[in-house]
């Protein structure tokens, strides 16, 4: 397969500045990487808190970009794993060491010396693209690209997540009801769970939405649920959702906090954790976890809501979700 020896992106020069178009020359892929013209990449929180300097020291100048869905059109020499031709996911973490302390015990999703995509390496907010094929998934050939690019964070994120939440639960709370939450809720009703959906107070088009996908209850993240919760999960980058959560959950249950970053979490008082409540937060992604995950997405099978922007639209597209005004997941389409 051939491809061109340039490429378009849309790039971050600084944070706190839009992206902007750019194009840029397209390099031979290194021995473990793959080539890939990009068909999809979905558009996450975490692209803004990159964006908008809440996350540090990015690589820069960035394509940002973390949730790729492309089509191999060049293998490095020791690529054995793809062949031309074949659809390739690549998600979040990009690199790990492979000797620090986290990497021996399978615990990659802590490395000390990680590489993380669209972040600290080019993303995929651009037409072509490579990627360490160590780090790629293959992807279900049931979904087409724009449909399966959430699943590479929101759905794998919103799945470790949820298994981290603990076995043994009748009742979760949701807060914030994004992309993670759209795609976490078909998990947990597949194993027959109930979800209470919180939203941003008065948001009730959003609480339509969840109620939509099967959530049993959805209302404003400032009410109590109709039950006590087993478990919770917050993806809103909100620290007051904290003390909230962990007041709505039942002695033991667990509250665990999904996203990468979050404002202030306001003190509270010990009682609202006594009973052996736990809260716990979750950090990036394993291999395992997203062979897993794209293992079970089409066996429910779960469907993803997308909004699509052409790549030119980036700035838009990230103006949208800041806004709160995507319904399930923004991506970007390079078709
Ligand atoms: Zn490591
Ligand atoms: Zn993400």
């Amino acid at each position: 397969m051939s491809h061109p020896s340039t490429r378009q992106a849309m790039v971050l020069t600084a944070p706190g500045t839009p992206l902007v178009w750019q194009e840029l020359p397209l390099s031979a892929p290194g021995p473990e990487q793959v080539l890939l013209h990009v068909q999809a990449c979905g558009v996450c929180r975490t692209d803004l808190h990159v964006a908008d300097g809440d996350l540090t020291r990015p690589k820069l100048p960035l394509i940002l970009g973390h949730e790729i869905v492309g089509t191999v059109v060049a293998l490095g020499s020791r690529v054995a794993k793809f062949r031309l031709g074949d659809r390739v996911g690549v998600p979040w973490l990009g690199q790990t060491c492979g000797q620090c302390r986290y990497c021996r015990k399978g615990r990659e999703n802590l490395c000390d010396a990680p590489g993380f995509t669209g972040y600290t390496l080019d993303g995929g907010f651009t037409d072509y693209t490579v990627a360490d094929q160590r780090y790629c998934f293959p992807m279900p050939t049931s979904y087409d690209p724009i449909q399966a690019a959430p699943l590479l964070c929101a759905g794998l994120i919103g799945y470790r997540s949820y298994r981290l939440a603990g076995d043994d639960i009748e009742h979760l709370g949701i807060y914030g009801f994004g992309a993670a939450a759209h795609i976490t809720v078909q998990v947990a009703r597949h194993f027959g769970q109930k979800v209470y959906a919180f939203t941003v107070p008065g948001d009730q088009a959003t609480q339509a939405f969840a109620r939509s996908l099967g959530a049993v209850w959805a209302g404003d993240s400032t009410s109590k649920p109709p039950v006590e919760l087993d478990a919770a999960i917050i993806f809103a980058p909100v620290g007051a959702l904290l003390p909230a959560a962990l007041a709505a959950v039942c002695k033991g249950g667990v509250v665990v906090c999904g996203g990468i970053h979050m404002s202030p979490v306001p003190s509270f008082p010990y009682d609202i954790l006594w009973g052996e409540r736990v809260v716990r937060s979750v950090a990036n992604l394993t291999r395992r976890d997203g062979e897993e995950f794209l293992a079970l997405a089409p066996q429910i099978p779960i469907r993803t809501e997308v909004q699509p922007f052409p790549l030119a639209a980036a700035n838009e597209a990230m103006d949208r979700l800041r806004q709160g005004l995507i319904h399930g997941a923004a991506v970007l389409t390079m078709a």
